[in-house]
């Protein structure tokens, strides 16, 4: 049974590049037919969210960002009974759902079986704040979870720092680890030790790689990695190219990696992932979701060596259950909830910001 709705709620909306958030009020309405009302319990900020507010990507304003996010059920709409498992849902209950909604059945969700791709999908966290129902971002109180949307009911024993990852790093992770095909044996080499970089490197691990090898930067990062399933990490600063495919061709024996996978979003990377590769080996591109992502390759060289070349860009819903299952069951293996290392309130959405933009932390997270 639904309880009445507050008449309204905050949104921190995000007025322009680089300009500072502004709490403004939204009026609530009951939810509709296949739309279900909840109160936003976290939301962590993506790298996409931090793209938006510097500028880098388009994004209308005013808007609402935060697409990363997990909520209480406030109120059901008619026909919202059940999750995407057939579990009931009720108010109260904490889910979490797919980042993005379509807009109807249509030849790429029933034919092609990329609903993720279907012209006229929408993301969370990516429209106007004009835009009814206006609580459409994890960054204010409430969000409206809109038809055709795919909704998972959250186990009791997930904390909020587990769980509101999964729905964008983690569903995406798993997306990337089934298009670099890793299995039981293989060597899977990480390009970059982000949050996906990271959440790529366990569920490589507890798919059965026998070696992990993380790439990163920054010293924190790589301390994590060896935390995350790496067996080995490296600084790709630290050595000439040359070098670093030397270094890391040496752990894999007898012929190269297995699989290796971008989630730095530097282009440059991507002649040196190739290199490290065995002959016949996959490559995943996750990381350069920038457009003018440009690079110079020999193509030669993935002509001669039988290399697999992928992009991954958002997920399946099946990764998002495949994601929940993974965090779920390797939590006492990985330590999920650490990733999530700086929580701020909604009136401090630019600081946390600026925090996640400065790398002073991983995971921000949003709790309003
Ligand atoms: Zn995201």
């Amino acid at each position: 049974m639904n309880t009445p709705l507050a008449s309204d709620g905050l949104v921190a909306v995000y007025e322009a590049p680089n300009r500072p958030f502004q709490l403004r009020r939204f009026p609530l309405r009951e939810p509709r037919a296949g739309e279900v009302l909840v109160g936003v319990r976290m939301c962590t900020i993506c790298r996409s969210d931090l793209h938006s507010y510097q500028g880098q990507r388009p994004n209308p304003t005013p808007g609402v960002l935060g697409h990363e996010i997990i909520g209480s059920i406030v109120a059901l709409g008619e026909g919202m009974v059940a999750d995407m498992r057939g579990e009931p849902l009720r108010v109260g209950d904490r889910v979490t759902w797919s980042e993005f909604f379509i807009p109807g059945d249509n030849w790429f969700s029933e034919v092609l079986d990329l609903p993720h791709k279907s012209p006229g999908v929408e993301k969370y966290g990516h429209l106007s704040a004009d835009t009814a129902p206006h609580h459409h971002g994890g960054f204010g109180q409430y969000c409206y979870i809109l038809p055709k949307s795919w909704i998972l009911r959250l186990p009791d024993e997930l904390s909020d720092a587990e769980a509101t990852p999964i729905n964008c790093g983690v569903a995406t992770a798993v997306c990337i680890a089934e298009a670099a095909d890793i299995g039981l044996g293989d060597t899977v080499v990480v390009q970059g030790l982000g949050l996906l970089g990271l959440y790529a490197a366990a569920i490589a691990s507890a798919r059965g790689a026998k070696r992990v090898i993380g790439l990163d930067t920054l010293p924190a990062r790589r301390a994590l990695g060896l935390r995350f399933g790496c067996t080995q990490v490296f600084d790709p600063a630290a050595l000439s190219e040359d070098e670093l495919v030397a270094q890391v061709r040496a752990q894999c024996p007898p012929a190269g990696a297995d699989a290796a996978i971008e989630l730095c979003g530097v282009p440059e990377v991507v002649s040196a992932g190739l290199a490290m590769l065995r002959t016949g080996g996959r490559y995943v591109l996750g990381g350069v979701v920038n457009p003018q992502s440009y690079v110079r390759l020999d193509l030669n060289l993935l002509l001669r060596k039988l290399i697999t070349l992928r992009g991954v860009h958002n997920y399946h819903p099946r990764h998002l259950v495949q994601a929940l299952d993974f965090v779920c069951a390797q939590r006492q293996r990985f330590p999920f909830g650490d990733l999530v290392d700086g929580r701020y309130g909604l009136d401090q959405v630019d600081q946390a910001m600026h925090d996640a933009a400065a790398r002073r932390v991983l995971r921000a997270a949003i709790v309003p």
